[in-house]
């Protein structure tokens, strides 16, 4: 499954959070070391941060290893908020950029690390695309990212086999799920790093256990375990 990675902090660039790393996104590409489901993330990468509040994205289908456009780019986008991901796409999920993280709704960016079932979603026209991770974002959107950790119980509860991992951002909050995959938290003095897994070896990466939602302000991280909905 595909792996990705959430900033909010002091004003950084693209490149020190997944080109230089040891361990990020463009090693996690080809060689990740943490990944449950898949051996590589080779069906593209995106790049989402926030410019004055405002949602930017940079996709594509190619491998992030040898995007030798953004190496010379990333040095220079900078920002307060990113979420980033590479993409390992489930069978039978569309190869476009259109199903590439991340998504947006114009307010937040939001990646899916994991899988889910279509049918077990509202149909919802405000897709991009018909790839489960695109359908399960718009179905997020429409909700509300305020009910995200009651959203993605309900749709676990639904689809027992379903992974959904969720890292979403709107410039100001990181939220995030665990369900089914990894994610590790770093605090580091100048902010907050999520990612499927670390990107170094500093020992203050933590774990995050399965089923929590992650929640990352100004203010520090907060996690609260995901109950399924009683009754399911
Ligand atoms: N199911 C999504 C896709 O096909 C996400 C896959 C993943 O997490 N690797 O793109």
């Amino acid at each position: 499954m595909c792996r990705h990675l959430g900033w909010l902090g002091a004003d950084v660039s693209v490149s020190s959070l997944i080109l230089d790393p040891p361990f990020g996104l463009r090693v996690q590409s080809y060689s990740p070391r943490r990944q449950k489901h898949g051996l590589l993330n080779a069906d593209g990468w995106g790049v989402g941060f926030f410019d004055d509040g405002v949602p930017r994205r940079w996709r594509s289908t190619a491998p992030l290893w040898g995007d030798t456009s953004l190496e010379s780019v990333a040095p220079a986008l900078r920002s307060r908020c990113v979420v980033a991901a590479v993409r390992s796409a489930t069978v039978g999920m569309p190869l476009d950029v259109s199903a590439t993280a991340p998504f947006t709704d114009g307010q937040w960016l939001l990646s899916h690390n994991g899988v889910v079932d279509r049918g077990v979603l509202p149909l919802t026209s405000t897709a991009e695309s018909v790839c489960d991770s695109a359908m399960l974002a718009a179905t997020i959107f429409s909700l509300g990212l305020e009910v995200l950790g009651e959203t993605i119980a309900q749709i676990g509860s639904l689809d027992p086999n379903a992974r959904l991992n969720i890292l979403a951002a709107n410039g100001s909050r990181l939220l995030a799920t665990v369900w089914g995959d990894t994610l590790s938290v770093l605090r580091r003095d100048d902010g907050v790093v999520l990612a499927s897994e670390p990107y170094d070896d500093d020992s203050e990466w933590e774990g995050v256990p399965d089923r929590h939602l992650v929640e990352v302000t100004a203010k520090g991280v907060t996690m609260t375990p995901l109950d399924e909905p009683k009754g399911s």
